[in-house]
């Protein structure tokens, strides 16, 4: 494999002490590619799953010419070009139960939605409109041909891709595939990922509080996520700010899992010989990125038995638990994705809303404040959660979205126009 710090230092814009939200995120995706490990699933195993293989129809879907609505089954030349046409009632045709004979000229069926054209029909006229006499049918004028109608393999056509490798399967998709008649599928192995948190003053839920001592949320709202984006996680617990201990941890992570997540440990003012370890069991770049919370970052891959084993991707995140939160989403999750196989891979979407309070902005990097967003006169506005400390992980739970303040923003006057991403469907 080629030299990841290599690779990075020459590209474009690469600036490890500032490097732009949306650079971190390309180089990072760059750098990845997919698990290559498939496995067979029945269809309801497969939601939320990313698709592996095409999946070839093997029927046209619809199946047969058929009735969109209910109504009267007629020949469009059969029709006057101007004033009704009276024709003969025959018959009926239901879903799943065919007419069985012919229409001829000057006659009708009544039809069901769903159910088959009989041969030479090529225009169902809706039932309210139509006016029935004893076993006469008046149509009015007006009718156009192929209207109401459904054409076999409209939707989808046998041999033909119905849904592309890379998709990740959501009901729609669960739908599509059972309408095929398909029950098994290739799917990508879910993502492994191993994750541990460091630092000496973490407690774990359990054991009570030391002094100056804090219980460890970031395996919780880390197992939450990567468990939400459909990972397998290995939770290996809290890590001393111990040198063998964290060796261990990395080796052991490294020999069983696709990417490491940790939490704290990359800050300055860090113990520096997590930062050295990090560095010499594997390549990894430290990272100061222009942002908000979350400036220190370091990615890169661990490979203790040197750089032809498979070791494992890293994501050292900083500890604060919103800064976490924020990291995981704008880099780990699209991460995540590229492992996964989900193909393409689009940045999360931005809408505009208008933003109720001021607010400051530091210049020069993208800023993720928690927002809360609201309706008034028709119009979506947003207004910032109280305290945005990057340890106060209530911002988070009271927020619905994120106010992206861009890299170029200046501050925000109160009415100002900001973008937010939903936090639903993001999370
Ligand atoms: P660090 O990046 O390790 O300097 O941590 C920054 C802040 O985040 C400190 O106040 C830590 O106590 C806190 N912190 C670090 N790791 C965790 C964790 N796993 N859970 C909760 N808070 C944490
Ligand atoms: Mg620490």
């Amino acid at each position: 494999m080629t030299s990841i710090l290599q690779t990075l230092s020459c590209a474009d814009n690469y600036d490890p002490n500032s490097l732009h939200v949306d650079r971190a995120r390309e180089l990072i995706l760059d750098l990845l590619s997919p698990v290559g490990v498939h496995e067979r699933v029945f269809v309801r195993q497969a939601l939320d799953r990313v698709l592996a293989e095409d999946v070839i129809s093997p029927i046209d879907v619809p199946s047969h010419d058929n009735s969109a609505m209910d109504g009267w089954a007629v020949r469009y030349s059969d029709l006057a070009a101007s004033g009704e046409t009276r024709l003969k009632n025959i018959g009926t045709a239901l879903a799943g139960r065919a007419f069985e004979g012919r229409v001829d000229a000057g006659e009708t069926v009544r039809i069901m939605t769903g159910a088959i054209l009989p041969q030479d029909v090529d225009c169902v006229v809706i039932q309210e409109v139509a006016r029935v006499e004893g076993d006469a049918v008046i149509i009015p004028p007006g009718q156009r041909r192929d209207q109401n109608t459904r054409r076999a393999g409209e939707d989808l056509q046998a041999g033909r891709p119905a849904i592309a490798a890379g998709k990740k399967l959501r009901p729609a998709e669960i739908g599509i595939i059972a309408s095929l008649g398909v029950a098994e599928l290739s799917v990508r192995r879910r993502v492994r990922v191993a994750l541990f948190s460091t630092g000496d003053e973490l407690c774990s839920i359990g054991t009570p509080l030391a002094p100056g001592a804090v219980y460890d949320s970031n395996r919780y709202t880390l197992w939450g996520m990567l468990t939400r984006l459909g990972c397998d996680v290995i939770d290996m617990g809290v890590v001393r700010d111990d040198p063998a201990a964290l060796e261990a941890a990395f080796r052991e992570a490294a020999g069983c899992a696709d990417a490491i997540i940790t939490s704290g440990g990359v800050s300055v003012g860090e113990a520096d010989f997590i930062k050295q370890l990090m560095a010499q069991l594997g390549e990894v770049a430290f990272w100061k990125i222009a942002m908000k919370p979350g400036r220190p970052m370091a990615f890169g891959r661990i490979q203790p038995d040197g750089a032809d084993s498979p070791g494992a991707w890293l994501f050292g995140l900083p500890g604060n638990p919103v800064a976490v939160m924020v990291t995981f989403y704008q880099f780990v999750r699209p991460a995540i994705l590229k492992l996964a196989g989900v193909d393409p891979v689009i940045p999360f979407p931005a809408f505009p809303a208008r933003c109720v309070e001021a607010m400051k902005k530091g210049r020069g990097r993208t800023e993720f404040q928690r927002g809360i967003l609201f309706q008034e006169d028709g119009e979506w506005c947003v207004r910032p959660t109280g305290a945005q400390g990057s340890g106060v992980l209530r911002s988070m739970s009271e927020a619905d979205c994120f106010i992206v303040l861009e890299h170029e923003r200046e501050k925000v006057g109160a009415g100002d126009t900001v973008n937010v991403q939903l936090m639903s469907g993001l999370v």
